[in-house]
């Protein structure tokens, strides 16, 4: 179905114009339409264009199955309600995200991107897209795992009371410094990084959540230091604590961190990774434990030994 003289990837489809804010179905951007990705548009005076200032989420998919859906549906509510946004239309986003990868059944894993933005400029219509990426392989990363640099945030771990205006805790789609932070990560020879405060709290990844192990205790930083809640955490919690582990929310330090047993990134598109390496030094994988979550909580098949 490509057009001629057009790259197109087949490998995504765009559905544009899906939503406005819930109940808002006379807006004449309010058209559902899917497209591949080389022909989808936005607006050039489109808010999340032009200032960054939209959220998302990003959803894992396998085999067909929606990874956490509707705590994906809620964090996109939540962060629209720290943006004063209206609140989006998570039907039309469930709806769009369903048919988008009903087009992609075929693929084992898949990512679907939603996105809710303030609009156009001046319009005040808010305007929302779905996307439809084929996974990356992640296999190695869940097996051997990852090398991971801890990096200063630049923020006290109370941001979110102290500032809430920095938005903190918000999937915005301000995600250039996220970027930039994986970047210097490479630069240090390291796959990923873990941020840190400046009162050194450990917060989170630029697009994971840290989960640490300390014998039978698994704990996460805590919500209120300025972190999105995860929804990949929260289902490993849900593991763990049925298999009688000790879970918990908490400030923890970097001490912690060296001190940990274990040590893993959760994030949608991953799932679960552990890390191999941190600041240079080695730390043990526990490839049973963490072949087993990935298949308890998410069906992922486990990855043969090398
Ligand atoms: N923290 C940040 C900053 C993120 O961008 C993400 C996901 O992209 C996460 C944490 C992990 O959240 P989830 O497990 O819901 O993907």
């Amino acid at each position: 179905d490509a057009t001629p003289g057009a790259t197109v990837d087949a490998r995504a489809t765009v559905e544009a114009g899906i939503t406005g804010a819930a109940g808002d179905t006379g807006s004449p951007t309010h058209r559902r339409r899917a497209v591949p990705l080389a022909e989808a548009q936005i607006n050039v005076a489109d808010l999340a264009l032009t200032r960054g200032d939209g959220i998302f989420e990003s959803i894992g998919v396998i085999d067909g199955r929606f990874i956490e859906l509707d705590r994906h549906l809620a964090r996109l509510e939540h962060s629209a309600a720290l943006l004063d946004l209206p609140r989006p239309d998570a039907a039309a986003f469930a709806a769009a995200a369903r048919r988008g990868v009903e087009a992609h059944t075929r693929e084992p894993e898949l990512l679907v991107k939603l996105f809710y933005s303030r609009g156009i400029e001046g319009a005040d219509t808010p305007s929302g897209w779905i996307e439809v990426l084929t996974g990356d392989d992640h296999r190695a990363a869940r097996s051997t795992g990852i090398r991971v640099v801890t990096l200063d945030r630049g923020y006290r771990h109370d941001i979110a009371q102290t500032a809430p205006w920095l938005l903190q805790g918000a999937k915005t789609l301000s995600y250039a410094l996220n970027k930039a932070a994986l970047r210097e990560a490479a630069r240090r020879g390291a796959d990923d990084v873990i941020f840190v405060s400046t009162d050194d709290v450990v917060l989170e990844g630029p697009t994971s959540n840290v989960l640490l192990r300390h014998g039978d205790l698994f704990r996460t930083p805590r919500t209120d230091l300025g972190i999105l809640a995860g929804t990949t955490q929260a289902a490993v919690f849900e593991t763990l604590a049925a298999r009688g582990f000790e879970t918990l929310e908490a400030a923890l330090s970097v001490a912690d961190l060296v001190s940990a047993d274990a040590v893993w990134l959760l994030s949608s598109g991953r799932l679960v990774a552990p890390v191999r390496e941190l600041d240079g030094q080695s730390i043990p994988v526990d490839r049973e434990l963490t072949g087993s979550l990935l298949a308890e909580t998410f069906g992922v098949p486990p990855v043969p030994l090398p």
